[in-house]
């Protein structure tokens, strides 16, 4: 059939968390890495392009996200959803704004919706505002993101700087009055010119509001979480059938691995927890600079096959300020994913078939350098984590890739017993 909703990533973990929410309903979720070469000719109901251009140049990210929506049109899509992190990573020059801008321009459309709400996963918004937990988004740890340090929680004002049109707010007391409310809130601030409104959800009830009333929008963003009840509305309105069994996980070799790049406050702790139960080693921005991954490859390979090792990067704010005031911010970035991307394709040629990988750009980097172009997505690890499996150098893999805040502490020991009992 064709694509009913075409969706854009601007990262890789927010291309799996995004699949894995809409894969809840049953319905077939395909998962592109990259925008693929061949026509859309396989294509799923759901369709997912993952880029890696959360913090490219602006027109780079423009380019691309148009160059998906294409494929994404030749697929059949007339409903379209822009992808981006539930705490709204971004600078004041993009890349959610403009992106949300140009897609309007391609699809024709006056407005948009802004909602990274993800209550399962504790980010929620009120009267605009972004909370992680119970700390608004510019106190909590995002303060300190290596790339896209988040000092301020008003979504209209991060959004601003980023669009040339006005924004505006749908507020929660708008959305708790139900979708027609909504649906006049959004007409009204339409006919005041405001192209780009961010509505508040604090829980899922608030998801589904937003859901039902924007549904018909050619164009949503947000992070995750809004998207996932369209597959259920397009079920009951007869748009989608009701999806068959899920397909069975593929067979796998047995050898795992986990990779981090991530430097969240959360994958910070699953690093420490899972340090003290298996093999570790900590890359260090500044030798990896100098020297490269030899050091870290020849302790790989000393590893015991059994064991499933654990290679990070991951490291407290000061020191990755320390790094970066040698080697720069980009710099610095840089050579950890690099580092890590190149150990990836190690490890799978000494026969790693499970990879586990923290951090959206560092799974971006590990999965291209992987050569994955499609993944299909499996079991849920935790709210916003599938695992996922594809093919890779002519070996079926499995991939899970997390976003830096999420998961639960014990996520990496999480993540390879979920896979056993598949
Ligand atoms: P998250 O999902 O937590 O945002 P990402 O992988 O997207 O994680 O971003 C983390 C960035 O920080 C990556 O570019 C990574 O290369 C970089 N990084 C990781 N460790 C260090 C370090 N020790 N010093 C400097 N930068 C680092």
């Amino acid at each position: 059939m064709a694509t009913l909703l075409g969706a854009i990533a601007d990262d890789f973990t927010g291309a799996t968390d995004l699949a894995g929410l809409l894969a809840r309903s049953g319905v077939p979720v395909s998962l592109r890495i990259g925008v693929p070469d061949i026509p859309p000719e396989d294509a799923a109901p759901f369709e997912v392009i993952a880029l890696k251009c959360r913090t490219s140049p602006v027109q780079e990210a423009v380019t691309e996200c148009r160059t998906a929506l294409k494929w994404l049109q030749a697929a059949g899509a007339r409903r379209f959803f822009w992808k981006y992190c539930s705490t709204f990573d971004s600078t004041p020059e993009g890349n959610i704004g403009p992106v949300a801008e140009a897609l309007m321009a391609d699809l024709g459309a006056n407005q948009t919706i802004y909602c990274p709400a993800f209550p399962e996963n504790g980010r929620a918004i009120f009267m605009g505002y972004l909370f992680v937990g119970r700390q608004p988004l510019a106190e909590s740890p995002m303060k300190d993101h290596p790339l896209t340090p988040m000092q301020d929680s008003n979504l209209m004002r991060l959004l601003a700087p980023q669009v040339t049109r006005p924004v505006g707010l749908a507020d929660r007391l708008t959305v708790a009055r139900g979708a027609a409310v909504l649906q006049d809130r959004l007409r009204q601030l339409a006919k005041e010119g405001v192209a780009h409104v961010v509505v508040d959800a604090v829980a899922d009830v608030d998801l589904e509001v937003i859901a039902e009333a924007c549904r018909d929008m050619p164009l949503m963003t947000g992070g995750s979480a809004v998207a996932m009840p369209l597959p259920q509305l397009w079920m009951r309105d007869g748009t989608l059938k009701a999806p068959g069994a899920r397909p069975a996980r593929p067979k796998l070799d047995p050898g795992a691995i986990i990779l981090s790049g991530s430097c969240s406050a959360m994958t910070r702790a699953q690093v420490a927890a899972y340090a003290q139960r298996a093999p570790a080693f900590r890359l260090e921005p500044l030798s990896l600079a100098e020297t490269g991954i030899g050091e870290a490859l020849n302790w790989l390979s000393a590893q015991p096959p059994e064991a499933a090792p654990l290679l990070y990067a991951t490291a407290e704010p000061d020191a990755v300020r320390a790094a970066q005031d040698v080697l720069g911010r980009a710099r610095a970035g840089a050579v950890v994913e690099e580092a890590l991307a190149a150990i990836a394709v190690a490890a799978r040629d000494m026969g790693k078939r499970r990879f586990v990988v923290a951090g959206g750009e560092s799974s971006g980097a590990v999965t291209q350098a992987l050569g994955v172009t499609r993944l299909d997505i499996g079991a849920e690890i935790a709210p916003g984590v599938p695992w996922t499996y594809c093919e890779s150098g002519g070996a079926q893999l499995a991939l899970a890739l997390k976003s830096g805040n999420f998961g639960a502490e014990s996520f990496f020991a999480d993540a390879l017993s979920c896979l056993e009992e598949q």
